[in-house]
């Protein structure tokens, strides 16, 4: 993934809230097909960085470039057409609709200018959920899923989307040992199609599992990034927690 052109940067990203300045001078550079680790203790600006990213939040300063080209991000379906997902910590689904209705909620219901009707919304979430080894159906209620089987539908629709950068914050937080395992399969899959992963964690198991690079953030400011093959657990608390 060296080789590549990088899919995202954010550079010199700043964002306060009422004055208080929760990002300064973040720099973040992911490539197409990695799983990038973004740590960071708690309140470090982990997740405020990634709203930015995904149009909810709007930066005070700073540039993000999708290959290679600057965009001004200034709401969520931009951002999403951008080809950027995010799966938040608080999971994002209208729980009364069906897995289908979820997958293609907000997107294009719509064909030739007629509605997909439901029996076509189904085959085809079908066919993305058979792709994610998902144990359940299309038809249903998003209320009778368990947390991990509601993140397969996030990652469906993310899928369905096309996007190519898909943001996950802190995804095993909720999980059992079996559906952290799943879900890991899920991602290396993703990210050997191509897609970018920016997988927020501060779980150490998870950045040696998982992670082709990672990018510390501390106090809202960067401290810098780690190439695999540096990635150390004495090196990564040194960055987030400091001397
Ligand atoms: P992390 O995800 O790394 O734990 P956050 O990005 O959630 O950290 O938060 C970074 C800092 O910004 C924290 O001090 C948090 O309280 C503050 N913050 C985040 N969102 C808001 C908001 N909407 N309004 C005010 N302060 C916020
Ligand atoms: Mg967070």
């Amino acid at each position: 993934s060296i080789k590549t052109k990088p899919v995202l940067e954010m550079q010199g990203i700043k964002k306060t809230f009422n004055g208080f300045i929760a990002l300064h001078d973040v720099n973040i550079t992911v490539y197409p097909g990695e799983v990038h680790a973004l740590m960071g203790e708690n309140g470090a600006g982990k997740s405020t960085l990634m709203k930015i990213l995904a149009g909810a939040y709007i930066a005070d300063a700073g540039e993000i470039r999708i290959d290679g080209k600057a965009v001004k991000m200034t709401d969520p379906a931009q951002a999403r057409d951008l080809g950027i997902a995010i799966i938040y910590q608080e999971l994002n689904l209208a729980p009364n609709l069906t897995v289908a209705e979820n997958i293609f909620m907000g997107s294009e219901l719509k064909k030739g200018g007629t509605f997909l009707d439901q029996e076509e919304m189904r085959r085809k979430a079908s066919e993305v959920l058979k792709n994610l080894d998902a144990n359940f159906e299309a038809g249903d209620l998003v209320s009778t899923l368990s947390i991990a089987e509601q993140q397969q539908v996030e990652i469906a629709r993310a899928l369905k989307h096309n996007s190519r950068i898909l943001v996950m914050d802190e995804p095993t937080a909720a999980l059992s040992d079996r559906e952290t395992d799943k879900l890991f399969e899920v991602v290396r899959r993703l990210r050997n199609e191509g897609i970018a992963i920016i997988y927020i964690s501060h779980r150490m198991a998870e950045i040696y599992a998982l992670a082709d690079r990672v990018s510390v953030i501390r106090d809202g400011g960067y401290i810098g990034s780690l190439e695999k093959h540096e990635i150390s657990a004495e090196r990564l608390v040194e960055m987030m927690v400091g001397r």
